[in-house]
């Protein structure tokens, strides 16, 4: 048997903590939330929490809330626009629904559901992040079934594409989990975009997420018709960072999960790296998004890159956007994305020691200054943003 599917196997027969992840398209239909999907996923978790020997947590991260809420407007003859603030009303209509859905179809098989509500901004602020961690490990205790989504209302970056596929890569981070499951709209992972008149074949295993063409396999962040795949392989190369594989499935097909467990080839399973990034880096990198960058030249990007060292000012070319000290940055070389970090200067003195020595950044800024404009060790190569 090939590595994968030995590897495949053992974690579905050894997870211990699952996160399940729920997109729209798997939850709805054109008259809203689908009570029949929902009843069967719930009845497949809760056969996996009681008959399989090691799963014993699960967390789903579920959307939904924004096509649950359109279509309990639409009955009111109100056809919510577009913009931002419009979704969040509809979310905020629909969430509701959505949880009482959940809570429905769980409640059928003896299980007990929780509603928790993250924003991005949750994730900066250590005290929130431990609570959150807190309460789901109470919430385990119980024997409860958390159901996360986006708090859409507040949230100013919020409903953003894939939105939902970076939460459940964070929640796979802090709740331990040692399997993400991905149910979507697609049947797996095609190894190039779809067409209306040709269906690709269906990859079963992505070996090394990272070095994934996204971009050539999925058509682009914003293609419909890819069931939105490129924002689940991001997410992916998160978990695969920490060491962690996920599963893509079939989100509709009739007791997918069960079959998966059963072990069944269904759907793609994504390899975890070989070497996991600590969890410090992780929340380092993922936390928030960059709000800057610098642009590097080759004997930088080198250094940084083959030799593992920190960036310096002398390899700095450029600098865009206001930051502060302690901001992430994304760094940039010809055009590419290499990675990010915490920056130790601000964008503006970022702009007067670019390409100087230290000694010379000394005679500008004072020699109280650290040497490194990123250290290595506030560093993420290879950041899955
Ligand atoms: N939070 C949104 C909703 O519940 C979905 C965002 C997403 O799917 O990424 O409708």
């Amino acid at each position: 048997m090939s590595d994968w599917k030995q590897e495949r196997e053992k974690v579905l027969a050894e997870a211990r903590c699952l996160v399940i992840k729920m997109g729209s398209a798997v939850l709805t239909g054109p008259d809203g939330l689908d009570s029949n999907v929902l009843d069967d996923l719930a009845y497949q978790m809760t056969v996996i929490l009681t008959k399989s020997q090691s799963v014993r947590k699960i967390l789903l991260v579920s959307s939904g809330a924004v096509a649950a809420g359109r279509s309990v407007l639409s009955r009111s003859d109100i056809t919510p626009a577009k913009d931002l603030a419009s979704r969040q009303g509809a979310a905020a209509v629909g969430q509701g629904r959505l949880m009482q859905a959940w809570d429905e179809a769980f409640h059928k098989v003896g299980i007990n559901t929780a509603q928790v509500l993250l924003t991005q901004d949750d994730f900066r602020v250590r005290q929130r992040l431990l609570n959150a961690r807190n309460t789901f490990s109470n919430l385990f205790d119980w024997g409860v079934v958390p159901i996360v989504n986006e708090n859409d209302t507040v949230s100013t970056e919020g409903l953003k594409f894939g939105d939902n596929d970076a939460l459940a890569s964070l929640m796979v981070t802090l709740v331990g989990a040692d399997l993400m499951i991905n149910l979507t709209s697609a049947p797996g992972v095609y190894a190039k975009p779809p067409k209306a008149d040709e269906k690709p074949e269906i990859m079963p295993v992505v070996e090394n997420v990272a070095t994934l063409d996204l971009d050539a396999m999925c058509g682009g962040k914003t293609t419909v018709g890819t069931g939105g795949m490129y924002s689940k392989l991001l997410s992916a190369r998160r978990a695969a960072q920490r060491g962690v594989p996920t599963l893509i499935l079939p989100g509709r097909e009739h007791d997918v999960l069960l079959r998966a467990f059963d072990g069944e080839d269904v759907g793609t399973w994504v390899r975890p790296g070989k070497h996991a990034i600590s969890s410090r880096k992780f929340w380092l990198a993922y936390k928030s998004a960059p709000v800057g960058m610098v642009e590097v030249d080759d004997g930088c990007a080198e250094a940084l890159l083959k030799n593992g060292k920190s960036l310096l000012p002398g390899g700095i070319l450029d600098v865009k956007g206001t930051f502060k000290k302690g901001d992430l940055i994304r760094i940039v070389y010809k055009g590419k994305s290499l990675g990010v970090g915490v920056s130790n200067y601000k964008s503006a003195d970022i702009e007067r020691i670019k390409g100087l020595k230290r000694i010379e950044v000394a005679a500008i800024l004072g020699d109280a200054q650290y040497p490194e404009v990123i250290h290595r060790d506030n560093l993420l190569l290879e950041a899955a943003i």
